[in-house]
């Protein structure tokens, strides 16, 4: 299977990506004035590190000139590095070719995220964040599936670092089999989603959280949830449903009261042995068929095009599943072109394994897995007639998935 090659903006995305960014005192600076990222960076041993702490807070997002978005990976190993300041703008270059070196823009730390509900709440804590032009709301981030063991196996998936609803989701009034979304949640959800589109020109909301054991039980609070948000939604920006796979009935009633567009239950991986084995909970209280069902279901409401289902691409190499990255590509091509054919989407974001820095070999197997994938996936999409629409996700706001930026570049 040759090893196929990206060009233009998907290549040097994929690439950043992989490689990740070493520190720079440009970096660090920028840091002040961009979204932070989640992971801080970690200077490596011998690395000069000018904080003397280890750690460094680093942007979490870059944009190019052409509105690539890109996921930054704080990497001491990494030929990839920024240059510039705030005034005269940065630079993104590569240590054999300082002179290609390429205009970047960080993704800002919004004035939203430094102020206040109306009852003095943080707005930053109130379930609403951005990535470029999507909104993300995500009031109720613990799974239930963190809380429970079958024959002594976490139902969690194994990818997963949400958590369960705990003392980290009690600012959002979530607790563990408490199905409704408390209305001072939703006030504040409310402001802050005023506060973001008085700032951002948002084009996508995505609606998001953990899972309950009990699937009508998540269809009950995703429709609150939903009800709520287009009830503060005065310019109809689409919405996308990004609940589990949900009962028929439930789902009829998302449709007839006209509360979302699209709609993307994660499958997040193909075939039923692989999905059994990374998503246990998701086949335990769903089922793979069921789950593959219900999204059929959505396509037969919202259509073609407007179902999705997020894979997590690459987690098939970890070496328990036995995997090389040719084989995992072929099953990865078979779950494409059967889902494909049913009218749904699936979305591939990159996998970043766990200790992935250190292990090589891994990279180099998951960077051939997720490129070829990548490339051969649009022709399948095309066979089949499907597009990603433009309300449910585009280049501007997929920091770790390649297929908005390969179509825009093969348009
Ligand atoms: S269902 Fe979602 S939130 Fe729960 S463990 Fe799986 S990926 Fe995480």
């Amino acid at each position: 299977m040759p090893t196929a090659k990206l060009e233009g903006s998907p290549a040097l995305k994929t690439t950043v990506m992989f490689e990740g960014i070493r520190f720079s005192d440009a970096l660090g600076a920028a840091a002040e004035h961009s979204l932070p990222n989640y992971f801080p960076y970690r200077f490596k041993k011998g690395e000069h590190d000018p904080t003397g702490k280890g750690k460094a807070s680093i942007p979490y997002l870059i944009n190019t000139d052409d509105d690539t978005l890109i996921r930054v990976l704080g990497n001491g190993d990494s030929p990839w590095s920024v240059m510039g300041n705030r005034e005269d703008g940065y630079k993104l270059l590569h240590d054999s070719n300082p002179a290609d070196a390429v205009d970047i823009r960080f993704e800002p730390l919004h004035d939203w995220m430094q102020d206040n509900t109306s009852d003095g709440f943080p707005i930053a804590q109130a379930g609403v964040s951005t990535h470029g032009d999507m909104m993300v709301i995500n009031v109720a981030p613990g799974c239930e599936y963190f809380l429970n063991k079958v024959n002594g196996n976490s139902m969690r998936c194994t990818f997963c670092s949400y958590g369960a609803p705990d003392q980290r989701t009690a600012h959002l009034g979530q607790k563990a089999g408490q199905v409704t979304i408390p209305e001072l949640t939703l006030a504040r959800m409310r402001e802050a989603m005023n506060a973001v589109t008085a700032e951002t020109d948002i084009k996508h909301i995505y609606l998001v959280g953990g899972s309950l054991t009990d699937p009508e039980q998540e269809g009950e609070r995703f429709l609150q949830l939903a009800r709520a948000v287009q009830e503060n939604n005065p310019k109809n920006i689409p919405v996308t449903l990004g609940s589990g796979a949900l009962p028929e009935e439930t789902l009829q009633q998302f449709y007839d009261e006209r509360l979302v567009d699209a709609v993307c239950f994660n499958l997040e991986i193909w075939s039923e042995k692989l999905f059994s084995q990374v998503c246990p909970g998701k086949n335990n209280y769903v089922g793979y068929n069921e789950w593959i069902a219900s999204l059929e279901t959505a396509v037969g409401l919202w259509g073609r095009g407007r179902v999705y289902s997020a894979m997590v691409a690459g987690i098939e190499l970890e070496p328990e599943h036995g995997m090389e990255w040719q084989e995992a590509a072929e099953l990865a091509g078979q779950g494409v072109n059967d889902l494909c054919s049913r009218g749904i989407v699936p979305i591939y974001s990159l996998y970043y394994p766990v200790g992935g820095k250190e292990r090589s070999d891994y990279q180099s197997r998951l960077r051939n897995f997720f490129e070829h994938l990548a490339l051969n996936y649009r022709d399948v999409r095309k066979q089949h007639g499907l597009e990603i629409w433009d309300g449910f996700m585009c280049h501007r706001c997929a920091y770790m998935q390649l297929e908005c930026d390969i179509d825009r570049t093969q348009a």
